[in-house]
């Protein structure tokens, strides 16, 4: 929590997740997958210009073409397989419905979107936080390596270790959970690099006496 604090001071809200729709958030999820948001708001874009941006169209219209409108996010042919296996199996066990999807219960739909081919734990974790709603903690990678430069963590915990650990250690509010990750991902991007830049960073003070662990 204190994490939370210090970076919510410093940098307020972050008013995540973009995306206008629920579908879009899903999208956007699948999509961000190895690059980095800008590419994504590019394809997004694409999409809804070329009317790709809904169920049907994504059951209907061929792969091909929707890795073509998609081309700017990068692995283009894999993410255009893998939207077109989300909108099946929304289509398959839920008829279609992402109201009907987001009552299931929060590990009920997380067990199911873990079986969606190209869905991992953080796009799945992602799109029950930002797209459903749910109390869940999004790891990603600045997540963890923020805990091992600190000595939170040892580093070769699993993603679930992590999640529960993070979970166990906050509250199940899903605004803070939407928020803290946004953070993250800003010192992620800013401080903690791949090369630390430690002063001025909100988390400073906490750092181990000899400075982060790398
Ligand atoms: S103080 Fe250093 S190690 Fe800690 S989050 Fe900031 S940049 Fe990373």
């Amino acid at each position: 929590m204190e994490v939370f604090r210090k970076l919510f001071q410093t940098w307020g809200p972050q008013h995540w997740w973009p995306g206008r729709t629920r579908l879009e958030i899903i999208v956007g999820a699948i999509l961000t997958q190895n690059t980095n948001w800008a590419n994504v708001e590019k394809a997004i874009t694409n999409l809804r210009r070329k009317r790709l941006l809904s169920l049907h169209a994504l059951l209907t219209f061929p792969e091909s073409t929707i890795a073509q409108a998609i081309r700017p996010a990068g692995y283009y042919n894999q993410k255009a397989k893998r939207l077109k296996a989300f909108a099946s199996f929304l289509e398959r066990t839920y008829g279609g419905s992402l109201r009907r999807m987001f009552s299931d219960t929060t590990p009920q739909l997380r067990q199911r979107l873990l079986s969606v081919p190209g869905i991992g734990p953080e796009t799945a974790d992602s799109i029950l936080l930002y797209a459903g709603r749910r109390p869940v903690f999004v790891v990603d990678a600045y997540t963890r390596r923020v805990m091992q430069r600190h000595g939170w963590i040892r580093g070769n915990e699993t993603y679930e270790d992590l999640a529960a650990l993070c979970q166990q250690a906050l509250p199940a509010d899903v605004q803070l959970l939407n928020e803290l990750h946004a953070l993250l991902v800003r010192l992620g991007k800013t401080h903690c690099r791949t090369r630390p830049r430690c002063p001025g960073c909100p988390l400073e003070k906490l750092l181990p006496p000899d400075g982060p662990l790398m």
